[in-house]
């Protein structure tokens, strides 16, 4: 029988287990063989537990690098109070 990895994997194998869910975006679920599967919107991508460690710390560094670009750009509501 042919592991199962359907787009609503908690429904296709009951040893697939939820590990978070934002409503509107998505899930993350391990399936019984240990593969996490990161399912937002249509799209599934499935990793095995080092690549989506690894994965979270891209998207931290990804995410690092946009605050530091939005500070260096000048805010409408940053203008110094002028006395
Ligand atoms: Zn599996």
């Amino acid at each position: 029988m042919p592991i199962l990895h359907d787009y609503d994997p908690i429904d296709a194998d009951p040893k697939t287990k939820r590990l978070a869910k934002t409503e509107g975006l998505g899930s993350v679920t391990m399936c019984g063989c240990g593969t996490i599967s990161l399912n937002v919107q249509t799209t599934s991508i499935r990793l095995d537990l080092q690549a989506f460690a690894q994965l979270l710390l891209l998207c931290s560094d990804a995410m690092d690098v946009l605050e530091a670009m939005a500070r260096l750009v000048p805010q409408p509501d940053a203008v110094p109070f002028i006395h």
